[in-house]
């Protein structure tokens, strides 16, 4: 923000070809530039679909549910041999689960939850879940489990930024700096060819 960038909030299926680059809608009206960035996670296929890319793009759901527990949890802990995680959070004992393969937009299953319950529950007491219903997200991810970064094939000044599966909030900012590097053509000290769109065509 210092540095002259401004948060809006859009809708990218707006998305259009205007001029010499691209336009979208946002709360602070219809946004040109030279340059854009599909960065929509599990949501990238729909959008990249609609622009005639078909890449081999699939979800890993996980849920989370808080509980009331009266166990004084001091740090979290993984269950790695059955796939579980209980952290202490101040809403409560946060129990996560495995994968779930299914597509983005299907109905939550209580079956992760339910059998990590019953496998936490041997190991604490988890007490009553809160009664919100429990939070589901969706992993996205390739047939090789790497990103998409990189320009988009047909369309010039478009960027792919999508699929970084189960390490998306680790690799944010390393990803951001590659993209930004490879935007402006600078060199970068990261080899991007693996991640390259072009990899799926
Ligand atoms: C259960 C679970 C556990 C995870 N654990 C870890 C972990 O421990 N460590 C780790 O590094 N990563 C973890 N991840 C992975 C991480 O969450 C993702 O890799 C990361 O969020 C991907 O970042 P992204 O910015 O590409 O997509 P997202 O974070 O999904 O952001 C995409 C954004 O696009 C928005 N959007 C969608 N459609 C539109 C539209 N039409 N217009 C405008 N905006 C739109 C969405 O609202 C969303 O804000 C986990 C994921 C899950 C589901």
């Amino acid at each position: 923000m210092a540095r002259g960038g401004r948060f809006l909030t859009g809708d990218a299926t707006s998305l259009q070809s205007q001029g010499a680059g691209w336009s979208v809608q946002t709360s602070g009206g219809r946004v040109q530039a030279e340059q854009a960035v599909l960065a929509l996670g599990p949501w990238a296929d729909a959008l990249i679909r609609t622009l005639g890319y078909r890449f081999p793009l699939f979800v890993k759901r996980g849920y989370h549910q808080h509980y009331r527990s009266p166990a004084q949890l001091r740090q979290p802990l993984l269950d790695a041999e059955r796939g579980y995680v209980l952290a202490p959070m101040q809403r409560g004992l946060r129990l996560t689960t495995g994968a779930e393969f299914a597509p983005i937009d299907a109905p939550p299953t209580p079956v992760q939850l339910l059998k990590a319950e019953a496998l936490a529950g041997e190991l604490l007491d988890l007490g009553e879940p809160l009664s919100e219903p429990p939070w589901l997200g969706a992993r996205p991810c390739t047939a090789d489990m790497l990103p998409v970064m990189g320009p988009a094939p047909r369309h010039k000044g478009l960027w792919f930024n999508f699929g970084h599966a189960h390490q998306g909030f680790t690799l944010g900012p390393v990803a951001g700096r590659l993209l930004a590097e490879m935007v402006h053509g600078e060199s970068s000290r990261v080899d991007a060819r693996p991640y390259l769109p072009q990899r799926f065509m």
